[in-house]
């Protein structure tokens, strides 16, 4: 089995916690080289951002990253991408043919490559999967700004793939019904499989170890949020809500420590964001940028000493299809708030496994960091179920059911061309 991951717009070796590289680059990396060790060969191929990037980087056993030109070596708004994308489809053909494979399947992530799917399938015949990550109109439906609204361009996409793609992956159930309220997608065509989490990465580890490592003190309150600069994100509300919580507990105001995991670091104020620039005008604005601190993005693998070293690991997005950094923090033990939406309100189970808030509610989230906070056995208890909950996912079982619709799908599409043939001789 070999099959054709599309990722154009993004890498799957980006760094991640900036603007555009997040869940979808560690999905797809983590799947491919889950497949890989399954035997699947899988070809990851994305539009190259610099001029001297190889075209095959090796990531694994049987994975490969194919990185072809198309448009400028540069990072590039991926809406105005589409305009390079039959360049893009016509170098990957030029690849496959060079190498002269063929491939069994065609799994694609993000509206972008959908597109490019598509357009392939017409070439190869083989089946497209697909999977959204984000849907352009549940972004829409909680955008608080012009900047942040998708193109209708995108929301026809994502519509026709919806209808022509052979398969579309949903992270939960939650995400397929987006696909039928928001774009009367047929929910036969959807499967839910859920992302999956490296649980040999993120376990739980020694509080104390972790917390020197970071240099933070050992009687410091510290919430982690981690997260790409986006105002999806809803990290202002977790600025209120530690001011919120400092003018209740003024003596907290030596303590309480809000950590913030992506974007760009303090050293480097010239490279924030706009969402970046925001925070830092907020976090000043209640008179704690002393306890704000921005930590950049961090390389994952120093991700779990943050999970481990939090108080609490707070998740305040205003709309999250799966939510990866929650799980991992789950994974890691730590003790979860996250706004009840989108695929965080399906993996954390309220008041077991974590604890659930209405987004943008800074009054309700700074509650039930306060009861965290203050109430060690309720922590105990939330931990525990945090890891036990994340045992759930881990990729071996999530990669397996990605396989088995592999299987699936070229099955059927393989009787399909037979049929095909059959007619044609009659
Ligand atoms: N991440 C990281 N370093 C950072 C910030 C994020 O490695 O500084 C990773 C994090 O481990 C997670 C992913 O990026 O796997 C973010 O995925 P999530 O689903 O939480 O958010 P998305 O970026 O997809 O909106």
């Amino acid at each position: 089995m070999r099959i054709a991951m599309l990722s154009v717009h993004s890498s799957p070796l980006a760094r991640l916690g900036g603007k555009e590289a997040g869940g979808m680059n560690v999905y797809v990396r983590e799947l491919a080289r889950e497949l890989g060790q399954r035997g699947v060969l899988v070809d990851i191929f994305t539009r190259s951002q610099e001029r001297e990037t190889p075209t095959v980087t090796a990531l694994g056993r049987g994975v490969r990253l194919i990185s072809l030109h198309a448009g400028p070596a540069a990072p590039y708004d991926k809406n105005l991408l589409l305009t390079y994308l039959p360049e893009f489809v016509s170098r990957v053909r030029c690849f496959a043919d060079g190498e002269d494979v063929s491939y069994d399947v065609i799994h694609s992530h993000y509206w972008l490559s959908g597109e490019a799917a598509l357009r392939l399938r017409r070439v190869w015949r083989a089946p497209v999967v697909h999977m959204f990550h984000t849907l352009g109109a549940m972004k829409n439906s909680v955008a608080r700004s012009e900047e942040e609204v998708e193109t209708n361009r995108r929301i026809a996409i994502e519509r026709r793939l919806m209808r022509e793609a052979d398969a579309v992956v949903a992270a939960t159930p939650l995400d397929r019904a987006q696909m039928v309220w928001h774009y009367g997608a047929d929910a036969s065509r959807i499967r839910v499989i859920p992302c999956g989490v490296d649980l040999r990465r993120f376990q739980p580890g020694d509080r104390a170890a972790a917390r020197a490592a970071l240099g933070v003190p050992h009687d410091a309150m510290m919430l982690v949020c981690v997260g790409r600069m986006e105002p999806l994100k809803g990290m202002d509300a977790l600025i209120r809500a530690a001011a919120r919580l400092i003018r209740q507990h003024p003596a907290w105001r030596e303590r309480l420590q809000v950590v913030l995991v992506g974007g760009e670091d303090e050293t480097q104020p010239a490279r924030w964001n706009s969402e970046q620039r925001r925070l830092d005008g907020l976090r000043r604005e209640l008179g704690i940028a002393a306890q704000v601190q921005f930590a950049g993005a961090q390389p994952q693998e120093r991700l779990p000493l943050y999970y481990t070293a939090a108080d609490v690991v707070a998740a305040p997005s205003h709309y999250e299809s799966f939510g990866l950094a929650a799980l991992e923090a789950l994974a890691c033990g730590a003790a979860v708030v996250a706004s009840n939406v989108g695929g965080l309100a399906l993996t954390i189970e309220d008041r077991r496994s974590g604890l659930l808030v209405p987004p943008d509610d800074d009054a309700a989230l700074a509650a039930q960091i306060e009861r965290i906070l203050t109430d060690a056995a309720l922590a105990a208890r939330l931990r525990a179920a945090a890891v036990q909950r994340a045992a759930e996912y881990g990729w071996p079982a999530i990669a397996r059911r990605i396989a088995a619709l592999y299987d699936e799908l070229t099955a059927a599409n393989a009787a399909i061309w037979s049929a095909r043939r059959l007619v044609r001789v009659s």
